[in-house]
């Protein structure tokens, strides 16, 4: 029904572009695009604005940036009047953040909540987008822009029996919006990745009993979060535009960090046990950068594996417990290092249980409970940490059409290609905010998103000051930024790991790292530099037949 409409051409509304999510993302997409005059509609499918933050409601979420980091940086009346409570600011508070952000300024009447963006159609004799909503509309607009989050598609495996459980399920990233309350309940949580790490501590105090349903351990840190010292904000609001600058040209991550100038092997092992100390206590993930290689060398990033696996066995008492949950799998840092408070301490609890489910893997969820190991454990909720189909996922659920009718997972089978992360040839005036093939999740995501926001909004503005109407990433551009994301890989410990940057959490899905390594400062040179050089790789013509499609590259 959806692709008749759309083979129709009845188009219910007229926008110059549509943006699909209102996370932040999306909001600050909207905010620049209004701003050029354009007309906008954003589509977001949750009850409210926010994305991640909207959705990830878990007890214990927070982030893992520092709160004076993780935030908006191009208003300087809002980054001067929002004051963060926290060193890592919870939750609520920063979905309070981004309703703050949609008032202020006044974004909700060009977002439609509630409705989620089924397919979108580029059609070559407009030069336009046709995009269709659940509710059964089709609307025209000259750019389709996708804001549509890096982890927001949630995944539970599908295990046998899972439909037969009688007690309550829920995931991590879809929470329910009123309080879960645990008191009394057996519970069971299956992975121990971020999420899950940070929800176990809490579910462990309200719970009769918690077992923790772990296959491969992960590396923490403490997070040491505690209330914002009014000092240090009214330091960093002093500053504030100095130390923006920074993350954003001089750092690798988008987080105002100091790295020495040594490995970890420049340094005696004493040396190197009290740096590792410091940052052990400093907390939160610039334990990386307590070294300059540790990403890079093998066995320098062994020395910091070997630090928390001591960490892990000082914390824990029982030695069997904390042997279970010393990760020698991956290099640590290869896979996003988790951040927690009280982690590894919960395991001390007498209402805990660590259950290992690699040695035997899930049998089957039963009416009342799960199976592994021949063993079954009666349990009233199952909490599923199991993750996200990361980067493509979101937008694989869209039925997107471009040139030639061929659709975008046709074009990703075998892993995403995109120029700079931001376009994919034969899709043309379609923009991925974050995309895969840019330092999207590898960073502090709003760095990124200010980032790509601002070259997108410049690109427009570009073209319709040149009265241009179609922009498209050349096939070969695309080639050439394709194999250089895989080198900067390949010269890294990242792909050692089976992690969700590679989309080994989801069978089948093919192996390729997805982000951009090369840091958000490299990048952005790269990205301006494009811009500068004409938009350089980038086809932009006067729209209609005359665009030359790729395949006649
Ligand atoms: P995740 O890192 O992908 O962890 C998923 C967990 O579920 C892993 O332990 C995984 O085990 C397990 N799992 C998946 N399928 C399973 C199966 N079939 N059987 C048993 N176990 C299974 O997901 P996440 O914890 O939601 O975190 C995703 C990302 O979100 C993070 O890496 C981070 O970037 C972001 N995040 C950030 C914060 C923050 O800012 N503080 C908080 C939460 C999340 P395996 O490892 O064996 O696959």
């Amino acid at each position: 029904m959806i692709a008749s409409q759309q083979d129709s051409g009845v188009h219910s509304e007229t926008y110059d572009a549509v943006i699909v999510g209102a996370g932040f993302a999306g909001l600050y997409m909207l905010h620049r695009l209004r701003g050029l005059g354009l007309s906008v509609r954003v589509y977001e499918q949750g009850g409210d604005v926010g994305g991640t933050w909207y959705w990830n409601r878990y007890p214990g979420a927070r982030c893992d940036v520092e709160s004076m980091q993780y935030s908006y940086s191009f208003s300087e009346e809002l980054q001067r009047e929002w004051e963060w409570s926290e060193r890592y600011a919870p939750q609520p508070e920063i979905l309070r953040y981004a309703n703050h952000v949609a008032d202020r300024f006044d974004l909700r009447r060009d977002i439609q909540l509630g409705t989620r963006v089924e397919a979108a159609t580029f059609h070559e004799d407009e030069s336009r987008w046709s995009v269709a909503t659940q509710d059964g509309k089709t609307v025209s607009a000259a750019y389709f822009i996708l804001a549509t989050g890096c982890l927001s598609n949630a995944r539970i495996p599908d295990f046998k029996g899972l439909d037969r459980f009688r007690g309550a399920t829920y995931h991590t990233g879809h929470w329910p919006h009123e309080k879960v309350d645990f008191t009394g309940q057996r519970v069971g949580i299956i992975g121990t990745g971020s999420s899950a790490i940070q929800s176990i501590p809490i579910i462990a105090g309200e719970a009769l009993h918690l077992f923790v349903f772990q296959r491969t351990p992960n590396f923490s840190v403490p997070a040491h979060n505690a209330s914002l010292p009014p000092e240090i904000e009214r330091e960093w609001k002093a500053d504030y535009t100095n130390r923006r600058r920074r993350a954003r040209e001089e750092s690798r991550n988008g987080i105002l960090t100091v790295i020495p100038e040594r490995g970890a092997l420049d340094d005696t092992e004493e040396a190197r046990r009290l740096e590792y100390e410091a940052g052990w206590r400093r907390g939160g993930i610039s334990f990386m950068a307590s070294y300059n290689n540790l990403l890079l060398d093998q066995a320098s990033n062994e020395t910091a594996c070997e630090f928390v696996r001591s960490k892990i066995a000082e914390i824990v008492r029982d030695p069997a417990v904390a042997k279970l949950l010393e990760p020698h799998d991956h290099p640590i840092g290869s896979k996003r290092l988790c951040v927690d408070t009280g982690y590894y301490e919960t395991f001390n609890r007498p209402n805990v249980t660590l259950v290992d489910i690699r040695s035997h893997s899930i049998e089957e969820i039963l009416p009342d409970g799960l199976r592994t190991g021949g063993k079954d454990y009666q349990l009233d909720s199952i909490v599923f940490g199991t993750g996200f189909d990361a980067m493509t996922g979101s937008v694989a659920k869209i039925d997107i059409r471009g040139r030639a009718g061929t659709t975008l997972n046709q074009k990703w089978a075998e892993g995403p290609r995109t120029y700079l992360g931001l376009m994919s040839a034969g899709f043309p005036n379609m923009f991925i905010i974050t995309g895969p093939g840019s330092p999207s999740v590898l960073s502090n995501m709003i760095v990124s998103i200010e980032q790509h926001v601002d070259w997108i909004s410049d690109c427009v503005s570009y073209m319709r000051e040149r009265n241009l109407v179609v922009v498209e990433a050349t096939k070969s551009a695309e080639d050439h930024w394709v194999t250089q994301v895989n080198e900067v890989a390949s010269s890294t410990l990242y792909p050692q790991a089976n992690s969700w940057y590679m989309g080994a959490n989801i069978p089948g899905k093919p192996r390729i790292f997805m982000p951009y390594i090369g840091g958000v400062g490299a990048y952005r040179q790269i990205c301006n530099g494009v811009a500068a050089r004409g938009y350089e790789g980038f086809r932009m013509t006067s729209g209609g037949h005359g665009a030359i499609p790729v395949a006649a590259e």
